[in-house]
């Protein structure tokens, strides 16, 4: 097996990473360390235009809360909400939501099996709101549907004081990459609404449904009381997430942002990379019609999945934006093997989910048609045969 070289010239997909004459280069000004990591899309490095904005904001005001306040604003626009509220993470913004609307004891969250908020956020949603977790695997094994929400929840109206009310419904949009259809986001929040459930969206990835053309961010931002999305996965940026909804809901939010050290004295210098990422990655247009860097990753996620599938290998979810996810246990290998002879090709992964982010260059997806190539030819393989069973989501996750 011999696997190519990385060129010392690399280009990316669509970013005008500048060569400078003479000057040492470095990673601002071509790919860096992201090039070739599949890892997630938390990896990504800050480009030209996002280390230009923190130049420009510290030359200009470096306490600079007026960025920050004119940054709310726009997302405020943009996503149609009357207020936006800048948190340093997603899973503050969640739980600042969580916190914020949960009120009232007994109160339960009803949400999907496998949502970050339930997984991979410290148990926050226990701690910080004592509220019980009505979790629900989808029936369709994709998103949550109103039926599975009316076989799982415990309406307050049936006063039956063994059961603990659901006070909030949360929603992932999208979840492992996939999208929940807007005319369900639409069903669900309807049902809620006329029960007096609050409801709350973990758009963190919101950014690439829009660019997928499934809904634009307002239609989305209209149904729920609140939505999170981070500027930290596709966007590119190194800090911070947004929480979207009402006034009085943005106020009180703010407040208990306070009280847990979330309040940030001069966040011009985070809020100004976190816009030049959104710009640069996803634009002005609500729309997302300017979201030309995503719409590329997606094509190149849907181009893995589909030289995947052409060699014989299975998918465990659709790859609808940017993710790309492989049953390896189909492939008949272990996800340590997988990630171990993905380092020989010069390509770094973590388990079943590879996430196709807009620094990933040509010249790695090249290398990635090989490794596949090279994965699901080997004959090994083949003589053990396929299992045909796709993993557990659990476990799957547990591989993050
Ligand atoms: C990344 C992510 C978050 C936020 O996590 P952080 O660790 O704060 O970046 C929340 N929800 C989902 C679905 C995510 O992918």
């Amino acid at each position: 097996m011999t696997v190519p070289e990385l060129a010392d010239k690399q280009t990316t997909n669509g970013l005008d990473h500048p060569k400078s004459n003479g000057v040492r280069s470095n990673s601002w000004q071509q790919p860096g360390t992201s090039a070739a990591d599949f890892r997630s899309d938390t990896v990504t490095t800050p480009t030209h235009a996002m280390l230009q904005s923190v130049q420009n904001v510290l030359l200009d005001d470096a306490w600079n809360e007026g960025g920050m306040t004119a940054f709310e604003r726009h997302l405020a626009q943009i996503t149609g909400r009357e207020a936006a509220l800048f948190a340093l993470s997603g899973v503050m913004g969640n739980q600042l939501a969580f916190r914020s609307h949960l009120t009232r004891h007994p109160m339960a969250v009803l949400c999907d099996k496998r949502s970050h908020a339930l997984l991979f956020e410290a148990g926050g949603i226990a701690s910080l709101t004592g509220a019980l977790v009505q979790s629900v695997m989808p029936r369709n094994g994709l998103y949550l549907t109103l039926e599975d929400i009316k076989e799982n929840v415990v309406l307050e109206e049936r006063g039956d004081v063994f059961h603990c009310p659901t006070r909030l419904i949360h929603l992932e949009n999208p979840l492992g990459g996939v999208t929940m259809p807007l005319d369900e986001v639409r069903r669900i929040c309807q049902f809620a609404r006329q029960h007096g459930i609050k409801v709350h969206i973990d758009g963190a990835r919101l950014w690439e449904s829009v660019a997928a053309g499934h809904c634009t961010l307002p239609e989305i931002c209209a149904e729920a009381d609140s939505v999170t999305m981070c500027f930290t996965k596709g966007l590119g940026a190194p800090v911070g997430s947004i929480l979207v909804g009402s006034d009085d809901f943005i106020v009180h939010s703010k407040w208990i942002m306070k009280s847990i050290g979330g309040h940030v004295r001069q966040p011009g210098i985070v809020t100004c990379m976190a816009w030049a990422a959104l710009d640069e990655a996803f634009g002005r247009d609500p729309n997302g019609s300017e979201a030309v860097l995503l719409r590329k990753s997606h094509e190149n996620a849907r181009r893995i999945a589909e030289v995947w599938e052409e060699l014989g290998g299975q998918l465990v979810l659709p790859a609808q934006t940017n993710h790309v996810w492989v049953d390896l246990s189909a492939a008949g290998i272990s996800p340590q093997e997988w990630v171990k002879q993905g380092e020989e090709w010069g390509l770094r992964l973590r388990g079943p989910r590879m996430i196709v982010h807009y620094q990933i260059t040509d010249e790695a997806l090249d290398r990635m048609t090989g490794f596949l190539r090279h994965i699901l030819s080997d004959s090994r393989r083949h003589a053990n045969g396929r299992i045909k069973n796709s993993q557990d989501f659990r476990n799957m996750y547990s591989s993050y």
